[in-house]
């Protein structure tokens, strides 16, 4: 490849800029000419594309959000939409594009290398559902908003002796609630991946208060349900503590990302750009056990992410 091009798809993620800035600067740096695609694939389609030098990276690797911007974009779906693009690209004479996004953007650049461009994706998503990757870039901030949350909603919950439901982003795939649950020592965490009964949840908390527990922090990943249902159902079978709901929304997504994200970002943009340079397509990148892998995008979009039931029983453990 001699021109490669960078966008960013689907929901926005905190560590996405410097995933951005090390496809520019690794690109660059092995002599390729790099353009930026602004807003996804909806700006592939009305063609807004504009090279990118070293300087136009600059000061965006602590920042939230992505300087390209994102959007969803129904016509790309469609064949018709796939040829439309991959032709923009082959006009500029683009050959290699790096997707940072979900599994849906997945998906689009997958279906752009059956119309003969080369891609690479970077899973940039909070929600950490995405297979082939023990972690996705933005999940680790969000997760270190949720535990500073439910530190600020300890304080007020003991001196009240109330429980705090947090509900907390992830619509299929529990490891924000997980992860937060086990970091700010949540009694309850509840997650698609697991069955739970409610009865059963306020029947412990009703015991733990009887032991001594002055509060109950419990987390609901948006997939199972509203916070205000599950607070319903406790209030009117735990009277021991008074029920107050948290929705954290959008916050996840925001703010300066971890170091940890920002270091996951930077090797995984210059892994997919080196990896195009050898010739490699039609990849997912991730990083397993420290290393960094590149798997079939087919395999990594039709394999759901297994859940740590490890964890989840860990944390239910500490937090008696
Ligand atoms: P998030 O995890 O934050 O939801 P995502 O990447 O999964 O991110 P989507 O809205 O599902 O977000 O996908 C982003 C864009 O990717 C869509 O708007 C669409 O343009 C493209 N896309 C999604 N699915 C497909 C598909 N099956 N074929 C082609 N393009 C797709």
């Amino acid at each position: 490849v001699k021109k490669i091009a960078v966008l960013t798809s689907g929901g926005d993620s905190q560590g996405m800029n410097a995933a951005v800035r090390a496809v520019v600067r690794s690109g660059l740096y092995f002599g390729l000419e790099v353009f930026g695609i602004q807003r996804g694939y909806q700006g592939l389609l009305n063609d807004d594309i504009f090279p990118m030098d070293l300087r136009s990276v600059g000061d965006i690797i602590q920042r939230g959000g992505t300087v390209l911007q994102s959007a969803r974009c129904l016509e790309f779906t469609t064949e018709e939409g796939q040829k439309k693009g991959a032709q923009i690209l082959r006009d500029r004479g683009i050959d290699g594009v790096v997707v940072i996004g979900g599994d849906g953007s997945y998906q689009g650049a997958n279906k752009l290398t059956k119309q003969g461009i080369k891609t690479m994706c970077l899973p940039g998503t909070i929600d950490n559902d995405i297979s082939f990757t023990d972690y996705t870039i933005g999940f680790d901030t969000a997760v270190s908003i949720v535990v500073d949350a439910i530190n600020k909603l300890r304080d007020t919950m003991s001196s009240h002796e109330r429980s705090s439901i947090v509900e907390v982003m992830g619509r299929h795939c529990g490891d924000i609630a997980l992860h937060a649950g086990l970091a700010s020592g949540a009694e309850t965490i509840l997650v698609p991946e697991v069955e739970f009964n409610l009865q059963e949840v306020a029947d412990r908390m009703t015991q733990n208060f009887k032991h001594g527990k002055r509060h109950s922090i419990v987390i609901v990943a948006e997939g199972v349900g509203k916070g205000e249902d599950v607070a319903k159902v406790i209030q009117e079978n735990c009277p021991a503590y008074e029920p107050r709901v948290t929705v954290l929304g959008h916050i996840q997504r925001g703010g300066t990302p971890t170091a940890f994200d920002r270091n996951l970002a930077s090797r995984l943009g210059d892994f997919a750009v080196r990896q195009l340079i050898e010739g490699v397509s039609d990849k997912a990148c991730g990083m397993i056990d420290g290393k960094l892998v590149a798997t079939d995008i087919g395999k990594v979009v039709s394999t759901k992410k297994e859940f740590n039931m490890e964890l989840y029983e860990l944390a239910l453990r500490l937090s008696q």
